[in-house]
């Protein structure tokens, strides 16, 4: 399966989610464009987003600091 890779606003790494999960999280989000799907991170706890992702609703999500 295709998998985004996101990034931790805290501690920097990196994770693949699952595009199926992302998706999921973008559709209950509504898709807001300046919202990206977001998720926990599992070292630290804080927010991870990712760093490139094209969403359902065709807007595009890019990590900047
Ligand atoms: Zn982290």
């Amino acid at each position: 399966m295709k998998r985004i890779k996101f990034k931790c606003e805290n501690c920097g790494k990196t994770e693949n989610i699952p595009l199926e999960a992302v998706r999921f999280c973008e559709e209950m989000d509504g898709g807001d464009p300046l919202v990206p799907p977001r998720f926990e991170c599992k070292y630290c706890g804080g927010i991870i987003r990712p760093i490139y992702y094209k969403g359902i609703y065709g807007y595009i999500y890019r990590w900047e600091d």
